[in-house]
């Protein structure tokens, strides 16, 4: 989750957060104390003061959270203690441009080319052990040089946390990649690759990236040879919604060890905003769509998971599939939701999705 603190005037800064302000420390990492009315930085003494709105993001942040803030003062936190996900962020670009991508132009052009380095310090800041971590991207394999070094030093200070690489997949068509990988990578990792379609034609026109049909499907062959275990990722899309069975029969026949695979409803910002009347689908219509996949999938024995639907959208019989996949801030619920019995159960919409199209809920009282 990104905010901004206004009037931010102190520079790029990766820092751990202090919430007392007489707290000692015997590292040499950059830390930012918040107070109510300001911040300051340890490296160099350095100070603002902030309004009482960004006071309210920032005193949700507890000590030994970890942030990014970035020149213009947008504060990313990419740890957060043990209650959310650990980001690891390679920068923001791609080699593939999908429809439905949740990332906006400037989010994928944007000059990323030194990200990794801070990702390198964040691995150095972080505890010996954390709950979960995701690398992630744009495409966290661009610059592979990077992407190993990265996995590498995850692999040396976090061998046994659990963790996920989110990317297209394409880049592990090649069996270098995929070896290297392999040599360095963590104990408990998994790589988590999209299937937009059962054909190079609809898969390719999804990621508008001639060729990454092939490339991906590779990619998870070359993983899976190696032992790596692979989440196969279906972003349901009005594009792909009636070919989900085909996709399914594809995993079955191609990838029967594939280590699960997730449906996947849709985060409304970004290109899928954009190209709303191409690939837009509502989360119940998802669901419903995916219904002859997911028991084509199950009947041959693959594990799969729901993610991103809020939970009165998917049928009861399906409901132990069911992931609150959205993650903490990014999270929120219909005004209708105060009368459910399930909210606890339930990961609710993306606060993007909430916004610009409002899907239907239905609160659940038994
Ligand atoms: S009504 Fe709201 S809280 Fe209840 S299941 Fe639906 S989205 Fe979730």
């Amino acid at each position: 989750m990104v905010r901004l603190i206004n009037n931010y005037n102190l520079g790029h800064r990766l820092a751990i957060v202090e919430r007392n302000s007489t707290s000692e420390f015997s590292d040499s990492f950059e830390h930012i104390f918040i107070t109510s009315d300001s911040i300051s930085f340890s490296s160099d003494g350095s100070k603002m003061s902030i309004d009482e709105k960004t006071y309210e993001y920032l005193n949700g942040l507890d000590t030994g959270d970890i942030v990014s803030i970035n020149q213009k003062g947008l504060c990313y936190i990419l740890h957060s203690g043990y209650k959310d996900d650990t980001v690891f962020f390679m920068g923001g670009n791609c080699n593939s441009n999908c429809v439905m991508c949740p990332a906006g132009d400037a989010e994928r052009k944007n000059d990323f080319s030194d990200q990794w380095k801070e990702t390198l310090k964040l691995i150095e800041m972080l505890p010996e052990r954390i709950n979960y971590y995701v690398v992630t991207g744009g495409e966290p394999t661009l610059n592979k040089d990077a992407f190993l070094k990265v996995i590498g030093d995850i692999s040396n200070k976090l061998y046994d946390s659990p963790g996920i690489v989110l990317t297209n997949g394409r880049s592990f068509s090649s069996k270098e990649l995929a070896d290297s990988f392999k040599r360095v990578a963590p104990n408990d990792i998994m790589v988590a690759i999209p299937i937009h379609g059962s054909t190079e034609t609809l898969h390719d026109a999804v990621t508008r990236a001639e060729g990454s049909f092939r490339q991906s499907l590779k990619g998870i062959r070359n993983l899976i040879e190696r032992n790596i275990p692979v989440e196969i990722r279906i972003v349901v899309t009005k594009m792909n919604c009636d070919d989900l069975l085909n996709i399914a029969k594809l995993i079955v026949k191609y990838f029967p060890s594939a280590y699960r695979v997730h449906f996947i409803s849709l985060e409304v910002r970004g290109n899928c905003i954009k190209n709303k009347d191409l690939v837009y689908i509502d989360p119940e219509q998802s669901f419903q769509k995916s219904r002859l996949a997911i028991d084509h999938l199950l009947q041959n024995g693959i594990n799969v998971g729901l993610y991103n639907y809020p939970l009165c959208n998917v049928d009861r019989k399906y409901w132990f599939l069911y992931k609150k996949s959205i993650a903490g801030e990014k999270a929120i619920y219909d005004e209708k939701c105060a009368d459910c019995t399930m909210k606890d159960s339930c990961g609710g919409l993306f606060v993007s999705t909430l916004k610009t199209v409002h899907p239907a809920v239905y609160p659940i009282n038994n």
